[in-house]
């Protein structure tokens, strides 16, 4: 009897509460920040490209999903530096596991929460550099790997190994 009371009093609760109607598609609730929805490929503080097409996102895909191709830049200030020439990833075989993110040295390759709309065919999944790239940090502020690395930029005192001596 007890329940019974109680399963009324829930239904009558509903049918009087306020309605609220979300407009979908059109008005779309935003993600959780670590939603893992879309790879993308991010840039460091001074707007340049983190990759180095180290390839160890693609060693450590399970499924195979990330191909690319390095090269290296010639001439200029940031001479020496790899970069990926091509980079392709299938998001039709991607699971989102995150591996390639935790692998990535230099905090290029991220999972974002922005959604991968629907497309009409497969291989429209297919996404390359061009679409991977952006001109943010991402969830890695501050990442600077070539300040590290010390190619085509100064050498971050923070990382210079003579400061660490005893
Ligand atoms: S999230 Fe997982 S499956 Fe997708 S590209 Fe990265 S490692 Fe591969
Ligand atoms: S995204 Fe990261 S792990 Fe993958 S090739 Fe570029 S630097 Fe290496």
């Amino acid at each position: 009897m007890k329940g019974m009371f109680h399963s009324l009093f829930q239904i009558g609760r509903k049918l009087f509460a306020p309605k609220f109607t979300r407009e979908y598609p059109e008005e779309r609730r935003p993600f959780p920040a670590a939603s893992r929805l879309r790879i993308i490929l991010t840039s460091d503080p001074d707007g340049e490209e983190r990759c180095v097409a180290c390839g160890l996102c693609a060693a450590v895909c399970p499924v195979d999903c990330i191909a690319m191709d390095k090269a290296e830049r010639q001439e200029g200030p940031l001479a020496g530096r790899w970069f990926p020439e091509s980079f392709d990833v299938n998001l039709a075989r991607c699971i989102f596991c995150g591996l390639c993110e935790e692998a990535c040295p230099t905090a290029a390759i991220q999972l974002a929460p922005y959604p991968v709309g629907p497309v009409p065919d497969r291989r429209d999944l297919v996404f390359h550099k061009a679409d991977l790239l952006v001109p943010h940090q991402g969830k890695a502020p501050g990442v600077r790997y070539w300040a590290r690395a010390g190619k085509g930029h100064p050498p971050d005192p923070a990382t210079d190994p003579w400061s660490l001596m005893p």
